[in-house]
């Protein structure tokens, strides 16, 4: 192969997030420069750009890479290439005109930092698998040039937050060009003036993903900082950034020469969209406001993601009068006809202007994330539709899933090919492929768990140490930080938002009796924690300096660790290395939870409040409940007899179960149990079966005009 080919290939490869999901081509990138490759986050092209091609070629025959790469390279082409797919069989109504899938973040990679939780991954998780599943579909985000916050602890466990620019030449990131080659740029008409916005495009596998960017000429110094951060700035940015992501990516698409045959908003961050979709029905087709609402709306589809009121976005008139009033003189509508779009009582001038509540009033189709999640969603918005019962409002239900690939420990994928059927990577949403998992050697899949635990312990004391150095500690915290931890105990971990909902600290409600459970003599227990707080979230910075302060505990410095700066990387360690994965909302608050969807695919066994999609998951031998799936009005309450029900399952169940070994060793009770967690779980909680869900249920029926109901 000659110098450039294989330069080529190896960028052709960098290129398509494809390789983010293909553990081949990461191994690849790293056998170039391991050390490199986890200092620059894992990030192909960053990597790439270190070698000049002449170097790139003596690496590769150095560590005979060259048919690795020529065989990534064929499968690259021939994945790009298949048109057989799930969707060209059951999707074929798609045709020439995509889903337009609209999210505020996007988690594909730890090396692209444009999501911030559970949202982000849902997006990155939704459209990888309808790449994987062949579905006609495009994205639509926002790019943001720092992205969400680095963590850091200070020595007394106090988070500090650090932005740090992402280099756009690190990313495999273009300018979205129209059909004549031009760069696409929007422009947004508000009554304080115009905003612009350029757009990127990226590859992740057969999907495109666009993403606006309010940093270029012509903007205020302010606007062009609009679309930097996630979640930063007061309720003006956040307006802004959503006209941009709603009216901006509708105005990108027709501009890219796409026209979507369904929009699927994802969370009411996008709700202003169809808006614009109206207004292009009426100059195109000569439609009025009502008729063009009614095509459009059928063509819609909203997911709402939050049970907490206080969750949804509210603006207040003035603002929504600002930077929608030259599009409602555009669609002809008053100014409060335009503000009943976002109230559930439009003649409620008190009502401030809700995004969920246009989001349900624009779409035909709605769903929540889980089971439980829609019925306290039909509650929640039953106002909405006075005439009708609550349980037949028009919210139905579409459990959130998994990208298997992503998650799945490529050790734990090399066993299940051994006894999976060929390209089973490709049906991973059947129930019947997973019914191999009860082929597979016990002891061979405990051994294989046992050895991603010794690589999570590693990872996490790795991390640890080089936290102690940053902050300058001493030689003595230093050594507990090399050997914190015990491979041979049980391991909880805990990593998600620090949302104070998801009460990180339950389990040391009651420090006396945590401490017997940690330090039993002869059935100990570890606990590792990751995750971040939002920046304004005092309460949620206090249960993570609790949590960071105990290792100057003695009783507690041995068998607790926070890994700092929770993100996809960590969040992967995590979920492929621990035994148990601890999940105690208060219910019924956490809409659905995926971390530990991503824990099943590995062998780990959920405990977990019966709350999100634990609750419709759960059958008595696929984990652990804590409590028996009840809520109760006083937080206090709640709180108090959780955490007694989390002592109790921990002491009588959990515990016990992990430390009943058989002659050889084994806890064959245990193993069942993860045998059966994933043989019950996996397919169901994947996201390819959550996009068959959405496509079978939402999408179809949206483009071909099919009666439908979730
Ligand atoms: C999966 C994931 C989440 C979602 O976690 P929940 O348990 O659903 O709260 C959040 N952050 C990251 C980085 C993730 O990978």
């Amino acid at each position: 192969m000659a110098v450039d080919e294989m330069y080529d290939k190896c960028t052709s490869l960098a290129s398509n997030l494809w390789w983010s999901w293909v553990p081949e081509i990461q191994h690849l990138f790293r056998d170039l420069d391991p050390v490199r490759w986890r200092q620059l986050d894992h990030n192909p092209i960053a990597l790439l750009k270190e070698f000049t091609p002449e170097r790139l070629y003596e690496r590769a025959n150095e560590m005979v890479l060259f048919t690795r790469i020529n065989q990534s390279y064929r499968l690259l082409k021939e994945y790009m290439n298949s048109r057989q797919t799930w969707a060209a069989n059951n999707a074929g109504v798609l045709g020439a005109k995509p889903v337009a899938y609209f999210s505020a973040e996007f988690g594909i990679h730890e090396s692209l930092p444009i999501y911030s939780g559970g949202l982000g991954v849902l997006s990155g998780d939704h459209i990888k698998s309808a790449s994987s599943l062949g579905l006609p579909l495009v994205a639509m985000g926002l790019f943001y040039a720092q992205g969400y916050f680095r963590q850091h602890l200070n020595i007394d466990g106090h988070q500090s937050e650090e932005y740090i620019d992402t280099k756009v030449d690190d990313l495999p990131i273009q300018e979205a060009r129209k059909p004549d080659g031009e760069a696409v740029m929007i422009k947004l008409e508000t009554r304080d003036g115009s905003l612009l916005a350029k757009v990127w495009e990226m590859q992740v596998g057969r999907v495109r993903l666009f993403l606006l960017d309010s940093n270029v000429e012509g903007n205020t110094p302010e606007d062009r900082q609009l679309t930097s951060r996630l979640y930063g700035g007061d309720e003006r940015t956040r307006i802004r950034q959503e006209l941009v992501l709603g009216v901006g990516g509708v105005k990108a698409l027709h501009a890219i020469g796409i026209d979507p045959g369904v929009y699927h908003l994802n969370e009411g961050h996008s709700g202003f969209g169809p808006l614009e979709v109206v207004r292009q029905r009426m100059e195109e087709d000569g439609l009025t406001f009502e008729n063009a609402l009614r095509d459009v709306a059928a063509q819609t589809v909203f997911t709402t993601h939050t049970p907490v009121p206080a969750g949804h976005d509210r603006f207040e008139p003035d603002l929504v009068e600002e930077h929608l009033g030259p599009l409602r003189d555009q669609l002809g509508l008053s100014y409060e006809q335009l503000m009943s779009l976002g109230r559930i009582d439009p003649q409620n001038n008190d009502e401030s202007f809700c995004m969920t509540v246009i989001g349900l009033k624009m779409s035909r189709t709605a769903n929540a994330v889980s089971q439980l999640h829609g019925c306290v969603s039909r509650r929640m918005w039953s106002h909405l539709w006075p005439w009708r019962a609550e349980e037949e409002c028009p919210i139905g239900h579409i459990t959130n899933g998994v990208h298997s690939q992503s998650w799945l420990a490529p050790q734990i994928q090399t066993l299940f090919d051994k006894h999976f059927p060929l390209r089973w990577m490709d049906r991973v949403g059947e129930p019947e492929v997973w019914e191999n998992i009860h082929d597979v050697d016990p002891g061979e899949l405990w051994e294989i768990h046992n050895t991603l635990k010794g690589m999570m312990i590693s990872f996490v004391r790795r991390r640890l140490t080089s936290q102690c150095r940053r902050r300058g500690e001493d030689e003595t915290s230093i050594e507990l930080s090399r050997t914190v931890l015990d491979p041979n105990i049980l391991t909880i971990g805990f990593a998600r938002r620090f949302a104070t909902y998801k009460r990180a600290n339950l389990i040391f409600s009651d420090l006396d009796r945590i401490d017997q459970i940690l330090n039993h003599p002869n059935r100990p227990v570890q606990i590792v924690y990751s995750g971040k707080a939002h920046p304004k979230d005092e309460p949620g910075k206090h249960f993570i300096q609790s949590l960071a302060n105990l290792r100057k505990d003695p009783r507690f410095s041995h068998r607790v660790a926070f890994v700092e700066d929770y993100d996809i990387n960590v969040c992967r360690h995590l979920i492929q290395g621990v035994d148990v994965w601890l999940n105690n909302p208060r219910r019924p608050l956490e809409a659905s939870g995926t971390s530990g969807e991503k824990v099943v695919l590995n062998g780990g066994l959920n405990l977990s409040i019966l709350d999100g999609w634990w609750a419709e998951a759960y059958d008595g031998a696929n984990g652990f409940a804590i409590g028996k799936g009840t809520s109760h009005v006083s937080d206090e309450v709640s709180d108090e007899r959780d955490g007694q029900y989390l002592y109790e399952v921990l002491e009588n169940e959990v515990v016990p179960m992990f430390y009943h070994r058989d002659v050889d060793g084994l806890p064959r009770e245990w193993i069942r149990r993860m045998i059966n967690s994933i043989s019950t779980l996996a397919w169901r909680f994947s996201s390819d079966r959550m996009v068959m869900d959405y496509t079978r249920t939402c999408y179809v029926p949206a483009a071909g005009g099919l009666s439908c109901k979730v």
